[in-house]
């Protein structure tokens, strides 16, 4: 991309314009954004001046129908949805905005008469990337499907600096470098420095006694951040409703210290700014795994209170009346991350508004309701008491003070059972002591809910198997969904034309039931060489990009087979790159055979500390460069790993992959998203029955899938019993053995041939994940895909279904629920699907 000015337009004598008065208008006010807002003119505009015009002047529509979007809530005195969430994976808005304010084509006429390119101005915009994955991802799906069906959702978040890290991948290791996703501003947002809170750290708490001789908590902090909030309107599908997402940006008291600056002391007189702002600088880059640092309970706890002080506040002004809370108000925890709110609700409502405590309790819980998105051990929040004793003094007594009352409660129900008490406590004693969060958020919940069937299942038998034997009523579940507009509509234009040429306009509005109507279509020739055409236009697509970055020539005639999702040992890349490396071997012991062309395409982050996910990037890469130099397998198998992944890459990738590899070792991946979007685009699924491919394949059609490997149950029985032998089934599969020596002894890597020997030793005598159990398996599933690929009617019939079949993914279905059965928040004419 060029940086010149004038880049974008191109000069020419302006004809006299045909185009209708919706476009003239738009283009005025883009001109007068150009003009008036970013201070140029056409002709001494950037590429980026224009992507700002275009945004000003589609977030003036958005603007009109906020205010009246608000106006109808309050009118309706409709329950408000808050969403506490310390992810919010948005990408990018443009197109996003003007969609679904129905002006992506007066824009784009408009743009054309000023002769600036779209895509361009699109591919300018920087992806808002405040969230690792999916969990980040599901927030943003969330956001768009509220406002979609009206429901008056606010979303509450950090407004980070940096967001996620830019990956770089040199010598086939990933760098971390900083994002600067503000550098050139933030269209969409509104300052709001006249909303603003005071969030307290440290100090101390005493006992007052006033003159009604009630005794009182008193905490007085040390330290005081303001926090700052930035609000971003959300438009739903057609303008049903427009939201708002509350990101809240840290700020020191101060900016200065002028008497120490006075004094000499120029950088002390910074220091409390620094500390300060410290807290909304960075997101936190790790997923699914350990994030235990002071600053991120800062972190926590500064958005956790600033969101209830603004509710209660909003509550106050509208209601008037505190008890009348969980009537108005449902506030939705995102995972522990929030947790600390059902401390902050409770001081907040007992010591600010003196509500006395079994009713502030009471409020709580029927207020907070909380989303749990994994089971892995290592990601269970847990916070040393001696960290929140001195960070948060009053909510470590009001911790102890509600697990006191849950534990006095239990024995007046004549439950004494020592080890029941203890797994149940809000206080793990024997890991140094530390607060358990999960404990917390479900103790303070009235909804406990997973997020897919079997997720939640194994939620009741493993992490909360005792709270749930005592609150058999709480946990419920709520799988997954994604927002089809942005999925479906937007990556994809084609198959969406495809789609309305053939079942009609209805798919745009109602594609949980419209989709359906694909079914037939699956067995007609001629639909199907469409949906083939659609295919390859995506295919080509991502191969210009792979060519652009990579300068790598993709066969879009091979099965572009694809895992992208977040590196982490549970997912089981290497279960890919082992099979990846199997068939290498394969072919090139045996180049004759009609082996099916394939190019494996991996992306994906690694946690900047986790170095085993690291190490895989780096084999990822070597056996690319390997397998892509070798002249045995050209034009039969290609290996890409494409750097960076985030919202904006995914949207290429997805509607170009022909197999979607979702393959975690059965019971760890709570849902997948990604294996929604690949399925509604129109891929094949090779995965485990884990998450939500196992309602996935209920639906769509374990016949139309390739599912492989153990289930959930076989993994824990075979874990359980401690006979899983690996040297055995390693001893037994020849394809493995070959392939594990193979990386063991360097083949992939000649500079550093002990390079992967660690790594193959972990997996030889350490194998938590599976891997090798499900080697085989997998292996002959592959070979079935192949299989299928060579009969393309079969393939493409299947391909079909599975997006005629997906449309309950929609997360319009998954809010509809969390309204209905969680927040009792659907507008009543939007009551019906
Ligand atoms: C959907 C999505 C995810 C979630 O992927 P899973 O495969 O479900 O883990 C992660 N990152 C991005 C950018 C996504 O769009």
């Amino acid at each position: 991309m060029s940086a010149e000015p004038n880049s974008a337009a191109k000069q020419k004598d302006a004809p006299t314009s045909h185009a209708s008065p919706d476009v003239q208008a738009f283009k005025h006010s883009i001109l007068a954004k150009l003009k008036y807002a970013v201070g140029k003119d056409p002709a001494n505009a950037y590429i980026h001046d224009w992507f700002e015009a275009i945004a000003l002047a589609a977030r003036d529509h958005l603007v009109d129908n906020w205010e009246e979007s608000e106006a109808r809530v309050d009118r309706k005195q409709q329950k408000r949805v808050y969403y506490l969430s310390l992810e919010f994976l948005i990408g990018r808005l443009l197109v996003d905005c003007l969609s679904n304010l129905g002006l992506l084509e007066t824009a784009k006429a408009a743009l054309a008469e000023l002769d600036v390119d779209i895509e361009r101005i699109r591919e300018v915009e920087p992806d808002a990337a405040l969230g690792n994955g999916g969990l980040g991802r599901l927030a943003a799906c969330f956001m768009e499907s509220m406002a979609t069906l009206n429901i008056a959702g606010h979303g509450y978040g950090i407004r980070y600096e940096h967001g996620l890290f830019k990956q770089v991948i040199s010598d086939g290791w990933q760098h971390e470098h900083t994002e600067t996703w503000l550098d050139f501003g933030n269209p969409w947002e509104f300052e709001r420095p006249e909303v603003s809170y005071n969030i307290g750290f440290g100090g101390s708490v005493n006992t007052v006694t006033e003159r009604n001789d009630v005794p009182r908590q008193h905490w007085q902090p040390t330290e005081i951040i303001r926090a700052i909030a930035y609000d971003t309107p959300v438009v739903g599908w057609r303008r049903a409703g427009v939201n708002t997402l509350r990101l809240w940006r840290a700020r020191a008291l101060e900016d200065l210290q002028l008497e120490r600056f006075n004094a000499g002391d120029h950088l002390g007189a910074v220091a409390d700014v620094v500390r300060a702002e410290s807290i909304s600088r960075v997101l936190y880059p790790a997923d699914s795994t350990e994030a235990g640092q002071e600053l991120r309970l800062r972190q926590e706890y500064f958005f956790v209170s600033a969101s209830l002080q603004d509710l209660l506040h909003r509550h106050m002004r509208l209601h008037g009346d505190i008890h009348s809370l969980p009537e108005k108000v449902a506030i939705q925890l995102n995972d522990t991350h929030p947790a600390i709110a059902v401390a902050e609700l409770m001081r907040q409502l007992v010591d600010v508004y003196r509500i006395e405590w079994f009713a502030a309790w009471e409020l709580s819980v029927a207020t907070l309701s909380y989303t749990n998105h994994t089971l892995l051990p290592e990601a269970l929040e847990s916070w040393p008491v001696s960290l929140m004793e001195r960070l948060l003094p009053r909510h470590m007594q009001i911790i102890y003070l509600i697990n006191a009352y849950h534990i006095d409660s239990l024995r007046a129900q004549d439950i004494h059972d020592f080890e029941l008490l203890r797994s149940v406590s809000l206080i793990d004693e024997e890991h140094g002591r530390r607060v358990r969060m999960g404990n917390l958020a479900f103790l303070g919940s009235h909804s406990i809910n997973g997020v897919s069937a079997l997720h939640t299942d194994l939620m009741r038998e493993t992490v909360f198997r005792d709270l749930h034997n005592l609150y058999p009523d709480r946990i419920r579940n709520k799988t997954n969904g994604v927002t089809f507009r942005r999925w479906l509509y937007q990556v994809n234009p084609q198959l969406t034309q495809l789609l309305i040429e053939n079942i009609g306009q209805g798919v745009l509005d109602s594609p949980e039931s419209s989709l359906i109507k694909l079914e037939p279509f699956a067995e007609k020739p001629a639909f199907r060489k469409q949906f083939i055409a659609q295919r390859q236009h995506s295919k080509a697509a991502l191969a210009r990009l792979v060519k652009e970055r990579m300068n790598i020539d993709l066969n879009t005639e091979a099965i572009f087979d694809v895992q992208v999702k977040r590196i982490h040992e549970y997912k089981r890349q290497l279960l890919n790159l082992l099979h990846t490396v199997a068939l290498y071997q394969a072919i090139r012991n045996d180049p004759t055979t009609d082996w099916v062309p394939r190019v494996k395409i991996f992306a994906g982050k690694a946690a900047a500390s986790y170095h085993q996910a690291k190490l895989i990037i780096k084999l990822a890469n070597d056996i690319s460069r390997t397998i892509n130099d070798d002249p045995t397998v050209r034009g039969l198998l290609k290996v890409v790993f494409i750097p960076n992944y985030n919202v904006s890459l995914a949207e290429t990738i997805i509607p170009a992959a022909d197999l979607s590899e979702q393959i975690s070792t059965a019971g760890m991946e709570a849902s997948g998203t990604s294996n929604m979007k690949f399925a509604l685009n129109g891929a094949l699924t090779i995965g485990t029955l884990d998450g939500a491919n196992v309602e996935m394949s209920q639906l769509i059609g374990a016949e139309h899938m390739f599912i492989f490997g153990m289930t959930a149950q076989e993994v824990k029985v075979r874990m359980g019993n401690g006979d899983y032998d690996t040297i055995h089934v390693i001893k037994n599969s020849e394809r493995l053995n070959g392939a594990l020596e193979a990386i063991s002894k360097g083949v992939f890597s000649p500079d550093d041939p002990e390079r992967y020997t660690g790594l193959i030793d972990g997996l030889v005598h350490h194998d938590r994940y599976m891997l090798c159990a499900d080697f085989d398996s997998y292996w002959d599933a592959q070979r079935k895909v192949d299989e299928l690929w060579q009969n393309p009617n079969q393939w493409w019939r299947s391909a079909v279904l599975n997006t005629a079949r997906t449309g309950w993914f929609s997360s319009d279905r998954t809010i509809r629920e969390y309204a209905e059965d969680i927040w009792k928040a659907m507008p009543p004419e939007k009551k019906k699907g």
